[in-house]
C-alpha cells in the first residue's frame, strides 16, 4: 500500500518511540572494553534522517559515544570506493558467519573463502586493503575523509577509548595473525590492526550515524552536504552487506522481526537503512548477550512496525513537509 505521512507525523512517531522505550529494562554495557563499562547505561537518543537533509531527534542525539563495529561499514564502503563490487567480494567476500563478531571459529572455517567486511576478521581485511597500501598516515586519512563524508561533519578518535581497547584486544591480534596465515591480509597486520581498533575508537553521535544511514538509502548522496559521497551503484551491495550479518549471531531474527537491515556496534550504536526512505539510527550502551542495545532495536522496531516499513514487503511510505 501506498502511504504519505508529513515529517511532523514521523517527528511524533519518533518522540512516541523514544518515550514507550526509554524505561526498557535488560542488558547491561559492554565489558570487556573497560572504557565502554563506565558510560552511563541510561543514555538513549533515537536520530532519522531524510534525503530532504531533515534530521528528527529524540533524546541524547548529540552524545558522542563509542562507534566500534559500525564503523566496519564505513570502511566497507570506503574500500567499495576503492576498489569496487566484485574486487571486495573477491578479497573478503559477503557472506554470514552465524557466528559472534570476534569468531576465529569462522576463520579456520572459512580458510580457503573470507566472509564479510562487517565482522572483526573482514574489518581488518577491510582495513587492510585500504589506500595507500603500506602508508598507515594516508590509511588514516582516507578512513577518516570516508567518514566524514558519510555523516556530514568529522568523527573525532576517543583517545581514551582507544588506549583501553588497544590494550586488551588480544582476540583481535590473533585474528590478524590468522588471516596472515591465510593469506587474507593485504598489508602489514599489526598496522591493519591498528586501524581497525584506532575506527572503532571514534566517537560519533546518533544524529552523525543517522545521516551516514541515509546517505546509504539515498544512493550514496549525503542529504546535509548534498556531496554524491559513493556510486550509486553501491548503495544495494552495502545494504546487503548491512542486511545479512549487521547483528552477527542474531542477523536472521532481527531482519525477520524489524525488516530493517541495520548493522550495531558494542559501544550501543545501531545504524538502520530503509533505502529510499530514510536512515536511522539509535544508541543506548546496555547490550543483549550478542552485543547488540537492547533499546536500539526495540526503538528502531518500534517506528517500523508503526510505518509498517519492511524491506521484503510493508507499506511504500512517502513523507512530506
Ligand atoms: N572494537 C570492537 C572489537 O573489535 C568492536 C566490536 C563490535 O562493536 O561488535 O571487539
Amino acid at each position: 500500500m501506498k502511504k504519505t505521512i508529513t515529517s511532523n507525523d514521523l517527528k511524533n512517531l519518533v518522540n512516541e518511540a523514544h518515550a514507550q522505550v526509554k524505561d526498557l529494562k535488560g542488558g547491561k554495557n559492554a565489558n570487556y572494553i573497560p572504557f565502554l563499562d563506565k558510560i552511563d547505561s541510561n543514555l538513549f537518543g533515537i536520530s532519522v534522517c531524510l534525503p530532504s537533509g531533515e534530521v528528527i531527534e529524540a533524546g541524547d542525539t548529540n552524545y558522542v559515544f563509542g562507534i566500534e563495529s559500525v564503523s566496519k561499514v564505513y570502511t566497507a564502503i570506503l574500500v567499495l570506493r576503492q576498489y569496487g563490487a566484485q574486487a571486495v567480494l573477491d578479497k573478503i567476500g559477503a557472506d554470514a558467519t552465524g557466528l559472534p563478531f570476534n569468531s576465529i571459529m569462522a576463520i579456520l572455517l572459512e580458510n580457503d573463502h573470507p566472509s564479510t567486511p562487517l565482522v572483526n576478521a573482514g574489518a581488518i581485511s577491510a582495513d587492510s586493503m585500504v589506500k595507500p597500501v603500506g602508508n598507515s598516515e594516508a590509511k588514516w586519512k582516507a578512513i577518516t575523509d570516508n567518514m566524514r563524508e558519510l555523516s556530514g561533519s568529522d568523527l573525532k578518535l576517543l583517545d581514551e577509548l582507544y588506549k583501553s581497547e588497544s590494550e586488551t584486544n588480544f582476540n583481535n591480534r590473533s585474528i590478524a595473525w590468522l588471516l596472515k596465515n591465510f593469506n587474507r591480509i593485504y598489508d602489514d597486520p599489526n598496522m591493519s590492526l591498528d586501524l581497525y581498533t584506532r575506527q572503532c575508537s571514534m566517537g560519533v553521535t546518533a544524529k552523525q550515524l543517522s545521516i551516514a544511514a541515509c546517505t546509504i538509502a539515498n544512493n550514496g548522496l549525503n542529504p546535509v552536504t548534498k556531496q554524491q559521497v559513493f556510486d550509486p551503484s553501491l548503495s544495494p551491495k552495502i545494504t546487503s552487506l548491512i542486511a545479512t550479518v549487521g547483528f552477527y549471531e542474531h542477523t536472521g531474527d532481527w531482519l525477520y522481526t524489524s525488516g530493517v537491515p541495520a548493522k550495531s556496534g558494542v559501544g550501543g550504536g545501531v545504524l538502520g537503512v530503509v533505502p529510499g526512505l530514510f536512515g536511522i539510527a539509535a544508541f543506548a550502551p546496555p547490550l543483549d548477550e550478542a552485543g547488540n542495545s537492547v533499546k536500539a532495536q526495540a526503538a528502531i522496531k518500534y517506528i517500523a512496525q508503526k510505518l509498517n516499513v519492511n524491506v521484503f514487503g510493508g507499506d511504500h511510505v512517502e513523507v512530506i513537509n
